[in-house]
């Protein structure tokens, strides 16, 4: 599978009167072309600081990427000039975010919102940019795109405007769309609808898909691999299937267990985990899971876990898939 992505050992912090934050430690994954990666993880975890770091997004300062290399079509994209960085915002890799409403402009008709992103990227007249947008507005799903074109941003609803911003952000066909809990704000019908449409689009024009959600549920039903990050790392990757049936890591069996059933989704938000997240001031030196995890042995402490490799695509930073451990490693299989 060819990699349109790849990120390696990224590191980014956040300079505070406190100390400075270490939001991502040396996090690397990559995404191939035509597939949803889904990046999972509590809120805090540092899923959102990576994409922002891939497209340099991080406000310097008081953020700063130490380390790493985000390669896409055989570049570094930390080390392009802001120019040519522009260019591959919104040409080649784009955006959407949680809340549509803080990223459309209420006093422009959403058309035209679209007609604009469309020339600023590409070399278009406006009677093309135009026709292109209203297709736009059709492939989301809305009906009677020529009348919405006219519309403002507040005659829609919450799951049009984020049909709207996905339309925005594919106008120009992009390779990659990294979407940064884009239905987190969503009631879970509107949701579906919505991550339903994403997976069309994708079958459709062939786009990379960068999905971030504290949700295993979305993950489930949208994306093909998975990367659960936890405490600024990434503790597990595999694809779905894998990660679902043979998960290798305590942080991972902790979210698996907290999907709620369809039933109860639109009341409960569950607690995941008991226990807080890392303090990411002073991070340990082990495992940052160790103070949550019923499995901490004494090396999990002492010494960060490597990523162990399970099997094929299939990677866990957990002791416990040490071979050196393989009476717990039973022990643990045989209790899930
Ligand atoms: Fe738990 Fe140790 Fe595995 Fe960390 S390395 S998740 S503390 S068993
Ligand atoms: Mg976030």
């Amino acid at each position: 599978m060819e990699r349109l992505l790849e990120v390696n050992h990224l590191e980014v912090g956040f300079k505070t009167y406190g100390g400075e934050v270490q939001a991502v430690r040396d996090v690397s994954f990559h995404v191939n072309k035509g597939e949803i990666l889904a990046i999972v993880g509590e809120s805090g975890s540092g899923k959102s600081v990576t994409v922002q770091a891939v497209m340099r997004l991080i406000p310097t300062p008081p953020g700063r990427i130490k380390q790493g290399e985000v390669l896409f079509d055989g570049r570094d994209l930390l080390k392009l000039s802001k120019r040519e960085m522009q260019k591959v915002k919104g040409s080649r890799i784009s955006m959407v975010f949680q809340d549509p409403m803080t990223s459309l402009n209420p006093t422009m008709k959403v058309g035209k919102q679209i007609e604009e992103s469309i020339i600023t990227h590409q070399s278009v007249k406006r009677d093309e940019a135009r026709k292109r947008a209203v297709e736009m507005i059709k492939k989301v799903g809305i009906p009677n795109p020529a009348e919405r074109y006219e519309q403002y941003p507040h005659e829609f609803s919450g799951g049009m405007r984020q049909r709207i911003m996905i339309a925005i952000a594919l106008a120009c066909h992009p390779e990659i769309l990294i979407a940064d809990e884009p239905t987190t704000a969503l009631d879970v019908t509107i949701q579906a609808q919505v991550l339903d449409l994403m997976k069309g689009l994708k079958e459709d024009m062939g786009t990379s898909i960068i999905l971030i959600t504290h949700d295993l549920g979305v993950v489930a039903e949208t994306a093909e691999r998975v990367a659960v990050m936890y405490g600024g790392l990434i503790v597990e990757t595999a694809t779905v299937e894998e990660l679902f049936h043979r998960p290798k890591h305590p942080y991972t069996w902790g979210l698996l267990e907290s999907i709620p059933d369809i039933e109860a989704a639109e009341k409960e938000r569950l607690v995941p985990i008991e226990g807080t997240p890392p303090d990411l001031f002073s991070p340990p030196k082990g495992c940052p899971f160790a103070p949550r995890c019923k499995y901490a042995m004494e090396v999990c402490v002492e010494e960060m876990p490597p990523a162990f490799a399970i099997g094929e695509g299939h990677e866990a930073k957990c002791w416990l898939n040490d071979p050196r451990t393989p009476a717990l490693t039973e022990l643990v299989s045989a209790g899930r």
